[in-house]
């Protein structure tokens, strides 16, 4: 089994799923009392909170790079970036180590495409929705993005920061995330992103009338597809 690295604590909520979906599917698939081999970088959220807000990208780019690289030399096999808006700078780590870095659109394309959508509604931070390193990846994977009009993107943002975030589940938010939903559907979306790793704390498949992608979950099984990957052997010529 290979080391999972995970680059976590944005925030801890939705990295605690992680662990327990990784932890869950490795003993699933291994039975007994196995268990994932998985290194976790968690920083303080407020640090990224703060940069965020600033629009200081560079500087989250090189908070998590050097993140990845102190998981490199702990022994990781492949790293993650436990949030969605965070691989606004997926590329910057991806090229401060030498391991696979696992990105989260691409596991959520491939759930999509194995689903057959093709015209998805993206709720998540106003970060993941209104910049275009998200929609435009689904894109290129032939992916058409829904986004919610203002109002809800302030609301879906409002409530991952303020409530979900803190652990908090209100349950007039729920209620607020799936008449966000319901409209999107309604403008015609055929399936919905979870695009922000604290949303299935508050919205699950039983909430949605489409297809749902939990971008946590799907994150989550990537790692341990390739924790549990056998080495590919070397063919002879
Ligand atoms: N975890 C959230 C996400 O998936 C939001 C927190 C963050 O800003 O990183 O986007």
């Amino acid at each position: 089994m290979k080391t999972i690295g995970l680059i976590g604590g944005m925030s801890w909520e939705s990295t605690a799923l992680y662990y327990r979906i990784i932890n869950r599917a490795v003993a699933e698939r291994l039975g007994g009392l196995h268990s994932a081999r998985l290194l976790l970088l968690s920083v303080d959220f407020d640090d990224v909170v703060q940069g965020q807000r600033a629009g200081d990208w560079d500087a989250l780019g090189a908070l998590l790079a050097e993140g990845a690289r102190r998981l490199q030399r702990g022994g990781a096999d492949c790293v993650l970036i436990g949030t969605n808006t965070m691989h606004r700078v997926a590329d910057v780590v991806a090229a401060a180590v030498p391991l696979p870095l696992l990105h989260i659109v691409d596991a959520t394309a491939d759930a999509i495409e194995r689903a057959g959508c093709r015209r998805v509604a993206l709720l998540g931070t106003r970060y993941t929705m209104e910049q275009p390193f998200y929609v435009e990846r689904l894109a290129r994977r032939g992916i058409d993005c829904i986004v919610p009009e203002a109002d809800d993107r302030d609301t879906v943002h409002r409530i991952i920061f303020d409530e979900l975030c803190c652990g908090v589940v209100a349950p007039s938010s729920r209620d607020a995330l799936r008449e966000v939903v319901a409209r999107q559907l309604a403008r015609g979306a055929d399936g919905v992103v979870l695009g922000c790793t604290e949303l299935p704390l508050a919205l699950g498949a039983g909430d949605v009338d489409a297809p749902l992608f939990d971008t946590t979950e799907l994150h989550a099984l990537a790692a341990v597809d390739f924790a549990l990957a056998p080495a590919v052997a070397l063919a002879a010529a």
